[in-house]
């Protein structure tokens, strides 16, 4: 049946653009989390960005404000998993969605402080989760030498003769300890700041560090939940970059720690599998993160159409701001349609993979950049002065395109994916 109107009134429409019908629930959690990002990540946001690394992670600086407040909302994932999944799905990118809105250094630093613990309650470990709760975490996978080639999974992904690098940081698995020793990339997230770490790294368990026959391109390696006050832990100095000055980065040091084997999640053959699921499911929170971050520009874009003349009227009169406008809005709503097809899949699907989150992630941060782009130069003059935060923004989206996997990489690993379904007789029916 066609619904039928009497007039051509304005469609419905939510914060989160052409949305059907919230329920009661899902406004309350989305208004409750836009008016913390508005509030308090937007404004700490914009204060942090003006700061030097060593300032926002010192003592009273208002990243703690920040971590701090957020802990008051109670956005526990395991309280989301508990509605059905459609609906979780729903309210899980509501809530990324407006804390990327809000900031989107601030919303990755949220995210990532939560990994170790989730991991810890998936396995349903309690005295990783006595360990982790409360604490921020991070995820500790790249390295200066292991960057790309840290989350290699297939044979095809190596040059002919390649090999996977062991990297800079190494463990020695013995009977009961875990002996590490070398530094991580200076790109971890809450590197400078975090508590504990979920941390993937290249292993020797007493016969080298590759693995034999089939597997003997890959590095053995080993996934654990490390609590960072260790002895033999130290960190370098926090990072300075272009974008995203919000989240606290920087490498984390190893000398001989030694660490329980208990706190192991995921040694020798389940290291992949293990190392895979994280990241299948963490991907998603940036995409949800970047649509945030590129609404943040088309309201910031459309706002401005309406107060700038130009040839004698508003922006928002001439029809070529209609067409880039039009474009824009266009492009947001495919990201978000990407972001929840992803993250549906990711959660819902009885076998998740990480390539086919990433792949998302590649689009929606794409996506984010054009619109960002032209929100930029919507702006004209504007949008270069520090007076306006779109530049801000700009800064912000340009590091996603190489956070959480460099994109050409990610898509060349979708082609890999593509070929080994294909094999395995995906479209051959
Ligand atoms: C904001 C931000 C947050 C991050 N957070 C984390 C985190 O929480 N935890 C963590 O562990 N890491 C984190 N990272 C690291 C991130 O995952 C890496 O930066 C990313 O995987 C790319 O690695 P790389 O920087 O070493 O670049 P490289 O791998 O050195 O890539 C450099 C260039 O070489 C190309 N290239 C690489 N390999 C090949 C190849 N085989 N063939 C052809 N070309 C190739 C790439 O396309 C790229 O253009 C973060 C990074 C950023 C920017």
């Amino acid at each position: 049946m066609i619904r039928l109107y009497k007039t051509a009134a304005l469609p419905s429409v939510e914060m989160t653009g052409f949305e059907t019908p919230l329920s009661e629930e899902e406004s309350a959690i989305q208004n409750t989390v836009h008016r913390f990002a508005r509030d308090v990540l937007r404004p700490i946001g914009r204060e942090l960005d003006r700061m030097t690394p060593e300032e926002v992670i010192a003592p009273g600086s208002p990243y703690w404000a920040a971590m701090v407040e957020s802990a008051k909302l109670g956005l526990d994932p395991q309280l989301i998993a508990q509605f059905p999944p459609e609906v979780a799905v729903r309210i899980e990118s509501l809530i990324g969605e407006e804390l990327g809105w809000g900031d989107s250094g601030l919303a990755v630093s949220l995210g990532a402080a939560t990994v170790p613990l989730l991991m810890a309650q998936s396995l349903g470990n309690p005295e990783l989760i006595e360990m982790c709760t409360g604490k921020i975490g991070c995820w500790m996978n790249t390295q200066p030498d292991r960057g790309s080639d840290a989350a290699i999974l297939y044979r095809q992904e190596l040059s002919a003769v390649g090999k996977q690098p062991t990297g800079n940081v190494t463990a020695k698995v013995g009977a009961d300890e875990i002996v590490i020793n070398g530094q991580s990339s200076a790109w971890v997230s809450n590197g400078s700041v975090a508590q504990v770490a979920l941390a993937y790294m290249a292993a020797d368990y007493g016969d080298g560090f590759y693995g034999t026959g089939e597997q003997g391109s890959f590095t053995n390696g080993v996934g654990m939940i490390i609590p960072l006050d260790l002895p033999g832990i130290s960190r370098g100095k926090p990072l300075d970059k272009i974008g995203q000055r919000a989240l606290p980065q920087g490498e984390i040091y190893f000398d001989n720690v030694k660490v329980p084997k208990r706190f192991a999640v995921a040694l020798k053959d389940e290291y992949l599998g293990n190392l895979a699921s994280t990241w299948s499911y963490g991907g998603t929170h940036m995409c949800q993160v970047f649509v945030g971050a590129a609404r943040a520009a088309f309201e910031l874009a459309l706002a401005y159409c309406h107060e700038r003349k130009q040839g004698g009227a508003l922006l928002i009169e001439h029809q070529m701001t209609h067409l880039r406008l039009g474009d824009m809005l266009r492009r947001l709503e495919m990201a978000r349609a990407i972001a929840r097809r992803s993250l549906a899949y990711s959660r819902m699907s009885p076998q998740s993979h990480p390539y086919a989150t990433a792949q998302a992630k590649v689009s929606v941060t794409e996506e984010a950049m054009k619109i960002t782009h032209e929100a930029f130069q919507l702006l004209g003059g504007n949008a270069t002065t520090r007076e306006f935060p779109i530049e801000k923004l700009f800064r912000d989206v340009r590091s996603a395109l190489i956070e959480d996997g460099e994109n050409y990489i990610l898509t060349s690993r979708l082609g890999v994916l593509a070929g080994r379904l294909y094999q395995n007789g995906w479209t051959r029916e």
